[in-house]
Formats: C-alpha cells, sequence, structure tokens
C-alpha cells in the first residue's frame, strides 16, 4: 500500500512536473512567439527607416558625399552628381579636389595624395563657401559643412553636404554694387568723380577735429575758375565739362596721398591738407595748382585754357570748424577776385584783420538799412535848349559816425550781399518821393524827381505797390517820377531778364517814366532798346567823358543820341563835366545833360536855395544853353 501510495504520489508528482513543464514551454514558447513578433518589427520599423534615410540622401536637393577621411568617395547622391555634372560612377573612389577647384586652386597632385581629414580641425564646424568647377568648367559658388561619423566597423567618415548657392551669392554681390553705387553717388561728383560737397565738409570736419599734437596745419584752398561762364557761353556745355575735368586732373595730381579734392559747387573747386606744416607750404601748394590750371589742355580740335583764383586759410587742429575755414577762404577767395583773377590770397593776419573790420562793417550797414538811416543826395539834369532844370537824381550816401560819408560804390556790393539791396533801395524811394512832394510845395512842380532801382528793387514784390501808393499819397504826376534801371540788369542774367522786362512794361504802363542807366557799355543792347519799354537812356559817364578824346567813344555816343532820337526816346549824357563835352552833345543832338559842371550832387537841404539861387542867377546856365 505504501508503495502503492508511493507510487501514486510519484505519478501524481510525476504528472504534475509534467504539467508544470509543459505549462513551462507553452510560455516559453509564447515568449519566443512575442520576441519574433518585436524583432520582426523592430525588422519592420529599421528597414522603414532605412528606406527614409535612402530616401532622404538620394532623393536630397542638397549633394552628400560620404568620403574616408583621405578624402576618397564612398558614396554619393545623385544631387552632388547634378552639382558638379559628373556621373556618379566618375566621383566613387577618387578624391573630389582633382576636379572639383577652379585650375588656378587646384593643388598639386602631392598636396592631394597627402590631404587627411582632420576630425578635431574646429574649422569644419562652421559652414564654408569656396568657388567650385563642373565638369564643363564653369564655376559654382559651393556652400558646405563637413562632419566626422565612425561606421560600424569603426571607421572615421567625413560626411559632406553641399548646396549651389551661386544665385544667392550674385544676388548680393549685385545688391553690395548697388549699395556701393548708391554710397559713392552720395559723396561723388559725377562728372568730375571728385568728392562732393557733403563728403568734403565730412572729410574736413574730420580732419579739424584731429588734436594740435597730431598734426601741423589743416590748410583749405577755394578754387574758383576766372571766366568759366564765357568757355560755356562761347564753346557750350561739353566745353565746360572738358574744362571742369582738366580743373578736377590739375587739382588731383597736386595732392598728398592724404588730401582731399571736392567739387563744391558749378565751377568752385577745394582742396584740403591735413598736415601742411605751415600758411607758406599752402601758399605754395596754391601756386602749384594755379599754374597747373592755367596748362591749356584739348577739347575737340581746339587747345583752351582757363585760369583760376584762390582763397588759401589753415588752421591748428581742434581749433576751428569746416565753416569758419571755409568762411575764412571765400573772404581770401573773393579778395583774389577782386585784385584782378588768376590770383592766389591767402588768409593772414592782415586778411583777418581786414575780415573783422568788413564784417563789422557789414553789420553797421544792416543797421543803417533796418533803421531807415542812410542819406540821400540830389544830382539835377538839365536841358541844354530850354535852359530848365528838368529835375533831380536820388543818390544813396551812408554817413558813418568815424569814416564820415562813404560812396555807394563801396557799400553797395556789402549790401547786395546781405541781400539786402531791396530795402535800400525802397529808402531811396521814399526818400525821392517826399523830395518831390516839398519841390511841389516850394513851386517847383514841373521838376521830375528820378531814383536808382536795382535787381532785388524789380523783384520786391511789395515795389510797384508801394511806388503807386506813395505817388498817390504825396499828390505826385506820374510821369515826373522815373525809374533808373542799369543796361547790365535789364539785359543781365538771361533767367531774370523776362521778369525784369515785365516790370519795366508795367512801370511804363502805369504812367512812370523808366530809364536805362549806364547805357552803352554793359550788353550795347542797341538792337535790344527796341524790345524794351523803357521811356529813355542815360548814356554812360565813360563814354561821355571820353568823346572829346577817343573817336569809338565819340561815334557810339553819336549812334545812341540818333538812335534814341528816332526812337523817340528821351536821351541824358551823365557825367558831364566841362563846357566843352557839353557843347559836343549839344551839336550831336542831346540837350539834357547831368554832371559835375552843372552841379555835383545836393545834400536834402541845399536843393531849394540851389533852385532859388538858379532862379535869380542864371548865368552860369544861360552860358550853355546860349
Ligand atoms: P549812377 O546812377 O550812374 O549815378 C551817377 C554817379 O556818377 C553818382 O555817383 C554821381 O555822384 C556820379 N557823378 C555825377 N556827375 C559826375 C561827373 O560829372 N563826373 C563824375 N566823375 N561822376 C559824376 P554815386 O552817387 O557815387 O553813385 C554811384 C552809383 O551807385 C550810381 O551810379 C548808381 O548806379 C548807384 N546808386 C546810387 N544810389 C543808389 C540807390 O539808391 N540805389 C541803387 N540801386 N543804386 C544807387
Ligand atoms: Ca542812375
Ligand atoms: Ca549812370
Amino acid at each position: 500500500m505504501a508503495f502503492f501510495i508511493a507510487t501514486l504520489v510519484a505519478s501524481v508528482i510525476g504528472v504534475m512536473l509534467l504539467g508544470s513543464l509543459l505549462l513551462r514551454n507553452r510560455a516559453h514558447t509564447l515568449q519566443l512567439q512575442a520576441d519574433l513578433d518585436g524583432t520582426r518589427q523592430d525588422l519592420i520599423r529599421q528597414l522603414r527607416e532605412a528606406e527614409h534615410f535612402r530616401m532622404a540622401c538620394e532623393d536630397a536637393n542638397d549633394g552628400i558625399v560620404i568620403q574616408t577621411l583621405d578624402a576618397r568617395v564612398v558614396w554619393t547622391n545623385l544631387a552632388y552628381s547634378r552639382i558638379i555634372g559628373r556621373p556618379i560612377d566618375q566621383i566613387i573612389g577618387r578624391n573630389p579636389m582633382e576636379f572639383v577647384f577652379p585650375e588656378d586652386d587646384t593643388p598639386t597632385p602631392e598636396e592631394i595624395r597627402d590631404f587627411r581629414y582632420d576630425p578635431d580641425d574646429p574649422t569644419y564646424d562652421h559652414l564654408q563657401l569656396r568657388l567650385n568647377r563642373r565638369a564643363d568648367g564653369s564655376l559654382f559658388w559651393n556652400q558646405h559643412s563637413i562632419s566626422f561619423r565612425k561606421s560600424a566597423v569603426g571607421e572615421d567618415h567625413a560626411i559632406l553636404i553641399c548646396r549651389d548657392v551661386t544665385p544667392q551669392i550674385e544676388q548680393r554681390e549685385r545688391l553690395k554694387e548697388a549699395r556701393n553705387r548708391l554710397a559713392y553717388e552720395a559723396t561723388h561728383d559725377n562728372l568730375t568723380g571728385l568728392a562732393n560737397r557733403a563728403a568734403f565738409l565730412d572729410f574736413c570736419e574730420q580732419a579739424l577735429q584731429r588734436p594740435a599734437e597730431e598734426t601741423t596745419f589743416i590748410g583749405l584752398l577755394h578754387v574758383d575758375l576766372d571766366r568759366f561762364k564765357e568757355i560755356n557761353d562761347t564753346h557750350g556745355h561739353s566745353a565746360g565739362d572738358a574744362a571742369l575735368i582738366h580743373v578736377a586732373q590739375a587739382m588731383a595730381s597736386s595732392m598728398p596721398d592724404t588730401g582731399l579734392v571736392g567739387r563744391v559747387g558749378g565751377d568752385e573747386f577745394v582742396a584740403v591738407f591735413p598736415d601742411i606744416g605751415s600758411l607758406d607750404a599752402l601758399r605754395a601748394k596754391a601756386r602749384t595748382i594755379s599754374t597747373k590750371v592755367a596748362e591749356p589742355f584739348d577739347w575737340n580740335d581746339h587747345r583752351l585754357t582757363i585760369t583760376c583764383s584762390i582763397g588759401a586759410a589753415a588752421a591748428e587742429g581742434g581749433t576751428t570748424d569746416p565753416d569758419t575755414l571755409l568762411l575764412q577762404t571765400d573772404f581770401a577767395l573773393y579778395k583774389a577776385k577782386r585784385s584782378g583773377r588768376n590770383r592766389v590770397r591767402t588768409y593772414d593776419e592782415r586778411l583777418h584783420k581786414r575780415h573783422t573790420q568788413e564784417t563789422y562793417r557789414a553789420s553797421e550797414l544792416a543797421d543803417a538799412i533796418d533803421t531807415a538811416s542812410l542819406d540821400h543826395v540830389f544830382q539835377p539834369t538839365y536841358d541844354m535848349r530850354s535852359g530848365r532844370v528838368m529835375g533831380f537824381e536820388t543818390l544813396v550816401r551812408w554817413t558813418h559816425p568815424e569814416e564820415g560819408t562813404i560812396r555807394p560804390d563801396e557799400f553797395l556790393p556789402i549790401a547786395n550781399e546781405l541781400g539786402l539791396m531791396g530795402a535800400l533801395d525802397l529808402g531811396s524811394m521814399t526818400s525821392a518821393l517826399e523830395r518831390k512832394h516839398a519841390l511841389d510845395m516850394a513851386g517847383f512842380r514841373e521838376m521830375g524827381i528820378a531814383f536808382n532801382a536795382s535787381a532785388d528793387l524789380l523783384a520786391h514784390p511789395e515795389f510797384i505797390n508801394r511806388l503807386v501808393w506813395g505817388v498817390e499819397a504825396g499828390g505826385i504826376r506820374r510821369t515826373d517820377v522815373t525809374i533808373e534801371v542799369l543796361e547790365t540788369t535789364a539785359f543781365g542774367d538771361a533767367s531774370e531778364t523776362s521778369s525784369h522786362a515785365a516790370v519795366i512794361r508795367d512801370l511804363r504802363d502805369a504812367g512812370f517814366q523808366v530809364h536805362l542807366d549806364d547805357f552803352g557799355v554793359g550788353y550795347a543792347g542797341l538792337a535790344h532798346l527796341a524790345q524794351l519799354a523803357v521811356t529813355g537812356v542815360k548814356i554812360d559817364r565813360t563814354l561821355i567823358s571820353n568823346i572829346l578824346l577817343d573817336e569809338t567813344s565819340f561815334k557810339i555816343v553819336r549812334k545812341i543820341i540818333e538812335l534814341c532820337n528816332d526812337l523817340g526816346l528821351d536821351v541824358i549824357a551823365e557825367g558831364v563835366e566841362t563846357r566843352d563835352v557839353a557843347d559836343k552833345l549839344f551839336s550831336m543832338g542831346c540837350q539834357v545833360i547831368q554832371g559835375y559842371w552843372i552841379a555835383r550832387p545836393l545834400a536834402e537841404d541845399a536843393v531849394l536855395p540851389w533852385l532859388q539861387d538858379r532862379r535869380t542867377d542864371g548865368s552860369h546856365l544861360r552860358l550853355i544853353s546860349g
């Protein structure tokens, strides 16, 4: 029994063992099954990934090249073959250095043989750009990156990713060029290629900012061409351009490397010397430039010459600014021009003193004009046939507290530069109308009054209104008022001439007299005379004073008188100083004269007494008329 039990137990245990064995086997099988499934899916995933990698690599737009460390290609994609224009089988196994660089940039066979990538070289961490060559020889810009990987068997490889960026580079170049061109045009003069005004001021400013220890003197020359307009007028603008280019070259060839030449106006140039040493050295430079400019230059089949005037000034670093230095060269230039052109003037102590004085004088004059404190004198005109005083011309004077009486020839140019001629002339006009009113009141109603009108007065918007208002207020006849306009104003600057002509016509249409002043020396406008709506001319006093001495002056005056008589214009001879001249004029048909022989200009309060004297004692006048 025991045996039976034991056998039974044993068999039960056996069955249990078998069962458990069987059970374990089954679990194992299931596990295996699961493992197999996992591996399969893994494989599928890996295969998919490999497929994706392959797609990415083979079909990428960027070229991909896998190389050994000695640069032989082990794999490449279609894109790379396309970029460099070679079939893949001509690339595999070779070092691309043999064929990919421009010929003059290809390394020697030894260099290629010895080449090794160094995976630790940090330069490979950046994108690189290099000019490459295709199989057909054409060049392109290759932008590439290089990285390094170990393969499954532990071998190092270089992986190159390349892209043809030629269009982008070309566009960048074009943009850069355009930007450079714009920057160039913003700082250069088109015609001569010299620096323009802005670039010059910039350069000058920087030079002047350098501390005195670093430089000696900063020198500036301001060059202005003499009679440039004549070249333009006689030969046309292309000759003018040739002259400007000639001057630009003459100046540029006289400069040190550190200097700068600029064109700052139509026919105005500057030269900056950042370290000139002394005022004498600057003066010497100016002379060299002046000599070179004066050398003849060719234009078409002509040899032309031009000269220039130069103003020079220098300053120590850190002591002044470009505007001040320019003002100084301007002043020196102005003096050079006035002393007869083709000159060099340097802004030295003496000129500085003059400049200070003149600047002060200008501000005094501006004050005198603003406060209407200029004086006026009156010079009579006289009719030789009737023996009557015709009227008076109003002439401005400046009574300076220290200098005494200053003549208009001295201060009118200053007023003109200050832009105050219009205001000055309105003052003369007012004074003229007041004098005429006083004459009327004193019983000299038949006397006329004249005043001089500058271009600024003609252009003054209030001129005619104020004139009309003035005559109305004073009860003055318009025909008794004469406006004298210089011949050079009426026929001057072409751009203004037509508007001046219009004002002259308006004046005449309004009933005033208009006389052309200083006639015969300016533009010899005999032919134009009929076009202008003037009522008379005043023959210039230089012609008049010469009629007894100089045949030409005599003939010109005779013609003018004839023409005026033909056209029905008044004709007045000014500057008559002697009886002989007066007699001659009378015999030529000119009756009305003005000049020292009749009277010098009279102070305001001397006018009436002078006239009253003539009434009682006309001997002097009767003498001529008789
Ligand atoms: P202008 O209009 O030709 O005036 C005549 C000038 O000749 C005056 O000089 C006068 O004093 C001078 N003169 C008169 N008779 C003789 C003579 O027999 N011999 C000589 N040698 N000279 C004589 P002034 O007053 O110095 O004026 C010079 C110029 O200044 C004037 O020449 C005129 O163009 C201008 N001017 C004078 N006053 C004014 C003004 O109020 N406005 C404007 N715009 N210009 C003026
Ligand atoms: Ca005059
Ligand atoms: Ca005159």
